[in-house]
């Protein structure tokens, strides 16, 4: 049976939260959150077969805007074209200055550093208890912290290729054209960043790994994710198992699916897990 620590707003339609006061609900919540901590943490100790699915929130809290966001990037129109356009491989083909202008200043964040969640996957991995990471972004941060079974649905902004011969280079190679277009040293074709645009489809046998890991986990954590992006968000419905942790700050589609629904920043959470 799920335990939600949040009131289920989809099965109430007023809520009767109203007459709280904030700071009454916050102590309710942090007692809530003690209580229902430690029945995640026995979970996470006996288990040796843990899979996290995460998304933009599992970075913002190292600076990284999660743009899907009330208020964020995508609902904003730049420069008469929408931020989904100038992600796509079509602005990538016909716009490429325009494309790189766009991408260096909103989806580059070369100074950003793992956070607290980073790291205690990354320990949890070491420890023989966490089988893989996938993760929605495209900023290499599980890497960085010592991540090694990551698996990048949307590909990696550290990986860049030229469109000609193939050949990969880093970021800093890209960094270094500045704004103008990057092109290949060996046969000064255009690079372009490994990272999937929309338009393109995702690589088969990354979702292939990720789905058989899903189906396969015992414990599955889902972290900052709207779970509204299809096809990465149909994953979650590969899980057999009866330990579904959800960490995400508004609702989802598959919180009633989930046994454990946490509204808690994700860096808290997976410390106090390990
Ligand atoms: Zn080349």
């Amino acid at each position: 049976m799920p335990f939600l620590l949040e009131h289920d707003e989809r099965h109430c339609r007023s809520p009767p939260i109203m007459n709280i006061l904030p700071g009454m609900l916050l102590k309710a919540k942090i007692g809530e959150m003690f209580v229902d901590i430690q029945a995640i943490r026995r979970i996470v100790a006996d288990s040796d077969n843990i899979v996290f699915f995460g998304g933009a929130g599992t970075s913002t809290e190292s600076g990284i805007p999660d743009f899907r966001s009330a208020g964020g990037l995508y609902n904003t129109e730049i420069g008469g074209f929408s931020p989904e356009e100038m992600l796509s491989r079509d602005f990538f083909l016909r716009h490429t200055p325009l494309f790189y202008q766009f991408y260096l200043k909103h989806m580059i964040y070369k100074d950003v550093r793992p956070n607290a969640a980073h790291r205690a996957l990354a320990e949890l991995e070491r420890q023989g208890k966490l089988k893989a990471v996938i993760t929605q972004n495209i900023d290499g941060l599980h890497q960085m912290a010592g991540s090694k079974e990551v698996l990048e649905l949307h590909g990696s902004v550290h990986r860049n290729y030229c469109m000609k011969c193939g050949k990969f280079f880093d970021l800093d190679y890209v960094l270094a054209f500045e704004n103008s277009v990057p092109t290949c040293d060996r046969c000064e074709g255009i690079v372009k960043p490994d990272v999937v645009l929309y338009q393109e489809p995702l690589d088969h046998e990354i979702m292939r790994k990720a789905r058989d890991y899903i189906a396969r986990a015992d414990v599955l954590i889902v972290a900052g994710t709207s779970l509204s992006v299809y096809p990465a968000a149909g994953l979650v419905q590969y899980y057999n198992g009866n330990n579904m942790i959800l960490i995400n700050q508004s609702p989802t589609p598959y919180d009633g699916a989930a046994h454990f629904v946490l509204r808690e920043s994700i860096g808290k959470v997976m410390q106090s897990l390990i």
